[in-house]
């Protein structure tokens, strides 16, 4: 079994026992070690892991709850994984036909495949046709270079990224969750190109500010169960959009069908507005679906009275 995220964050100066956000754990976080069980992940190269790592515990709403017995902090970041590592091939075939059609379809983005000309259908998200997405595991020496991360909405991940040798498509796809390397092309061919000529060595990476003061605990105890590792429902929790859950087809584009089908996923909620949106985006979602009423309701006009309720 893979340490390499537990290594990955000793190095870092933090202990494998410090939490990080993740969609299919209880509780929405889950520790290092667990999170070197999650093929999503660790398919990752280990220099993107130990960048989004550096990131991700530099936010600051991490916090601090402790020690372990090596004496690192266990710290606990808002930041975490949607999504990254992707298998080319068949499925991925079908999950692109899936969103888009081979028949023209007026006023929708378009784009050549090497199966002919796919237009986007209305409400479905963007996906790379398979092959050309970075987040493919035979992106660069077997390993994916493309991350979805969670917590990004408060804008501090799109500012701080650079430090970290990443950077978001916010003006490339209109998708400031994902981040690449910094300093590479954004194309898969591109960026290979580039990396063939320069390769990915380790970045010099801002110290986790440990020392910020966190005067606050974490107002929610978060689950230390790691049995608890597989449980059904995703949720991330804030009273005001509580009752908001997501429906649907897979939750996200980075979630593969088999993870989804295997939990047996009925839903997802979001932690807020922004979040709930980026989720829904990715997911090709139409409508949400309340979960009081069971109403069904189009996704810009759920995502509109979310926008405008009382906060
Ligand atoms: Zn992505």
């Amino acid at each position: 079994m893979s340490t390499i995220t537990a290594d990955v964050g000793a190095a870092l100066g933090i202990s494998p026992l410090s939490r990080m956000a993740y969609s299919y754990a209880p509780g929405g976080h889950a520790d290092l070690v667990a999170m070197d069980r999650r093929w999503q992940w660790t398919s990752l190269h280990p220099e993107m892991i130990r960048r989004h790592l550096a990131a991700y515990f530099s936010h600051p709403g991490t916090v601090i709850t402790g020690h372990d017995d090596n004496g690192l902090p266990i710290l606990v970041t808002p930041m975490g994984l949607e999504g990254a590592g992707r298998k080319a091939g068949e499925p991925a075939r079908l999950n692109f036909w899936s969103r888009n059609s081979r028949t023209h379809l007026p006023g929708r983005p378009s784009r050549s495949t090497p199966e002919g000309r796919a237009w986007l259908e209305p409400g479905m998200a963007s996906i790379a046709y398979p092959g050309t997405s970075v987040h493919e595991v035979d992106t660069y020496q077997g390993h994916c270079l493309a991350v979805d991360s969670i917590g990004w909405q408060d804008g501090w991940f799109g500012e701080n990224v650079a430090r970290f040798g990443l950077k978001t498509f916010w003006n490339v796809n209109r998708e400031p969750w994902h981040t690449q390397p910094y300093g590479y092309g954004n194309s898969k061919s591109e960026l290979q190109a580039d990396l063939a000529r320069l390769g990915l060595h380790a970045t010099v990476l801002p110290v986790i500010p440990l020392a910020t003061p966190h005067p606050q605990p974490t107002s929610k105890p978060t689950p230390l169960d790691p049995e608890e590792d597989d449980m059904p429902r995703y949720t991330f929790s804030h009273p005001q959009f509580a009752e908001w859950f997501l429906c649907g087809s897979a939750p996200a584009v980075n979630a593969s069908r088999e993870t989804v089908q295997a939990a047996n996923v009925p839903h997802i909620e979001a932690a807020h507005v922004g979040e709930l949106e980026g989720y829904a985006r990715q997911a090709g979602l139409t409508h949400l679906t309340r979960a009081d009423t069971k109403a069904r309701i189009p996704l810009d006009t759920a995502l509109g009275r979310l926008r405008s309720a009382k906060s």
